[in-house]
C-alpha cells in the first residue's frame, strides 16, 4: 500500500473531519518499501501527517486537485463487503424515514463516508398506473398503496470521483443486495446520471444511461409530504427530482398567506407551487427556462387537482421579473426563488453574488407589503452569512424591511458532516417583507 505523507500542519483540516487531500498539501508519496512513488488514478493509499500520525485510507486520483479522498479512518479495504456495510450505515442514518415506502437520498457522498457517490431512490408507481386514480378522488399514498400494491423503486446514481467510478460494479452489487434485504426488494431500475461537470475535474467523461432493469416511460409518481409528484427519472435534471427541498417546500407552504397569489421562480416541476396550492394558496405562476420541466409541472398540478390554479411561463427569471408590471394589483403575496447554483466555483463568486442580489431585489419589488419571500441558494461556495448579507443588501435597495421567519439547510436525508462544509450547501431563507 502506498503512503501519502502530508506537509507539516496540513493534517489539521483533515483531523477536524474534512476528507480531502489537495495536491499542494502532499510532501511525498512512498511505495510499500519506502521508495518515492507516484499515484495511479483510483488506487487506494494511506494518508499520514508529516509527524506520521495516521489519518485514514483514501481513494487517490493524481489527475485531480483533490488528490485523495479519505473513505475510512482505518486500514479498511474497499470491496463489495465495504460498500454493503457503508450503505447499511447510510440506511441506519435515515431510520425513521420509512425508506421502504418513501423516496430519499440514500447516500450523500462524503457525508455518508462514500466519497463521490450519490444514490437517490424513488419509491412509487408508474405514471400510467397512478394517474387514473387521480381522476376519481385526490390521490393519496394510502389509496395508491391499496389500489396498486407496494410501490416499486428506481435508483438514480452518480459516480463523481475516479476511485468510485472504477468500483461501480461492486457498488451496484452491494446496493442491490442491501435493497433486496432491507428496502422490500431490489430496484426495478438503476440509471446512471453522472452528468455533473465535476466529473471533468476527475478526468472522467460524462456518463448517463440505464444500468439495470427499466424505467416507466411516462415517469414515476412518488409521494412527498403526502402529495403526489411525477418524476421523470430518465430525462429530468440531475437525479430527476430535487429531494433536498422536501422539508423546505412544506415549510414554505405553511408560511404563505391565506389565499396567496404565489410566484414560483425557477420552478422546475413545481414542487414549491404545488405544496403552496395544496395548503390554501389561490393561484401560482411558475417560471422556468425548461419546457419539459414545465410540462411535468402541469402534470403535477393535475395529479394534485390544482391545474386550474396554475399558470406556467417559459422564460428567463431575470427578464421575467424585470418585465412584470409594477402596478399594485400585479404584486404577489408570496415569492419563491430557487435558482440553480450561480457560483459553481469560488472564481465565479462575484457574478454569482450579483445574480443573487438582482433576483432578490426584483422579487422584493414585486412582493406586496407583508408578503412572504422564500429565497434559496444551493451554491456551496456562497456561505450562509454571505447569502444573508446579499438579501439584506437587496432589501436595502428595494426599501423594504425584512423579518426572518426561518432559516433552513437541505433535507435531513442529505446529512451535514461537521468539518466538511461542502456538505452544507443549500440555504433556504424565509422572510416577511414590510
Ligand atoms: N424549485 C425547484 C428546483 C429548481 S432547480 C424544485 O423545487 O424542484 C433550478 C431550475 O431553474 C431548473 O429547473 C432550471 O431549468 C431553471 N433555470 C435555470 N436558469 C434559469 C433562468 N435563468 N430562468 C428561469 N429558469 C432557470
Amino acid at each position: 500500500m502506498k503512503r501519502i505523507i502530508l506537509k507539516a500542519g496540513e493534517e489539521r483540516r483533515i483531523l477536524a473531519g474534512h476528507p480531502w487531500v489537495y495536491d499542494n498539501e502532499v510532501a511525498l508519496v512512498l511505495d510499500g518499501r519506502g521508495r518515492d512513488a507516484s499515484l495511479e488514478p483510483g488506487e487506494t493509499a494511506d494518508v499520514e501527517s508529516a509527524g506520521k500520525t495516521y489519518l485514514g485510507r483514501a481513494l487517490a486520483n493524481p489527475h485531480s486537485k483533490i488528490i485523495a479522498r479519505i473513505y475510512s479512518p482505518s486500514k479498511e479495504g474497499i470491496d463489495r463487503g465495504f460498500f454493503k456495510r457503508r450503505i447499511r450505515q447510510a440506511l441506519e442514518r435515515r431510520r425513521g424515514h420509512d425508506l421502504a415506502l418513501r423516496s430519499a437520498r440514500l447516500v450523500f457522498a462524503e457525508a455518508d463516508f462514500l466519497p463521490g457517490l450519490i444514490i437517490d431512490r424513488f419509491a412509487g408507481w408508474p405514471f400510467g398506473k397512478a394517474e387514473p386514480l387521480a381522476a376519481e378522488a385526490p390521490l393519496t399514498f394510502e389509496r395508491a398503496l391499496e389500489a396498486l400494491g407496494p410501490p416499486e423503486s428506481w435508483i438514480a446514481i452518480q459516480f463523481l470521483a475516479f476511485g468510485m467510478d472504477s468500483r461501480r460494479e461492486d457498488v451496484i452489487a452491494a446496493l442491490e443486495e442491501v435493497a433486496a434485504r432491507e428496502l422490500g426488494g431490489p430496484p426495478s431500475g438503476i440509471i446512471e446520471k453522472s452528468g455533473a461537470p465535476v466529473r471533468i475535474l476527475e478526468g472522467l467523461p460524462k456518463r448517463e444511461g440505464v444500468m439495470k432493469g427499466s424505467f416507466p416511460p411516462e415517469g414515476a409518481v412518488i409521494f412527498e409530504n403526502g402529495l403526489p409528484f411525477l418524476v421523470m427519472i430518465e430525462d429530468g435534471q440531475k437525479t430527476g427530482h430535487f429531494l433536498d427541498q422536501k422539508e423546505n417546500r412544506n415549510l414554505a407552504a405553511t408560511l404563505m398567506p391565506e389565499n396567496a397569489r404565489v410566484l414560483d421562480a425557477f420552478s422546475y416541476t413545481g414542487g414549491f407551487a404545488v405544496h403552496a396550492l395544496r395548503s390554501g394558496a389561490r393561484s401560482a405562476c411558475l417560471v422556468d427556462l425548461s419546457a419539459p420541466a414545465l410540462e411535468t409541472a402541469r402534470r403535477n398540478a393535475r395529479l394534485n387537482g390544482v391545474e386550474a390554479r396554475i399558470e406556467t411561463v417559459r422564460a428567463d427569471v431575470f427578464s421575467f421579473l424585470r418585465d412584470l408590471p409594477r402596478s399594485r394589483d400585479a404584486l404577489f403575496d408570496g415569492i419563491v426563488l430557487d435558482p440553480p447554483a450561480f457560483a459553481k466555483s469560488r472564481a465565479a463568486m462575484g457574478d454569482a453574488l450579483k445574480g443573487y442580489k438582482e433576483i432578490n431585489l426584483q422579487a422584493l419589488k414585486r412582493l406586496r407589503p407583508g408578503g412572504i419571500l422564500i429565497t434559496c441558494s444551493c451554491s456551496q461556495a456562497v456561505g450562509e452569512q454571505t447569502f444573508k448579507a446579499v438579501v439584506a443588501d437587496a432589501a436595502l435597495d428595494a426599501g423594504r424591511r425584512l423579518t426572518e421567519l426561518a432559516f433552513r439547510y437541505q433535507a435531513e436525508d442529505h446529512p451535514i458532516l461537521v468539518g466538511y462544509d461542502e456538505s452544507r450547501y443549500l440555504k433556504c431563507l424565509c422572510f416577511r417583507a414590510l
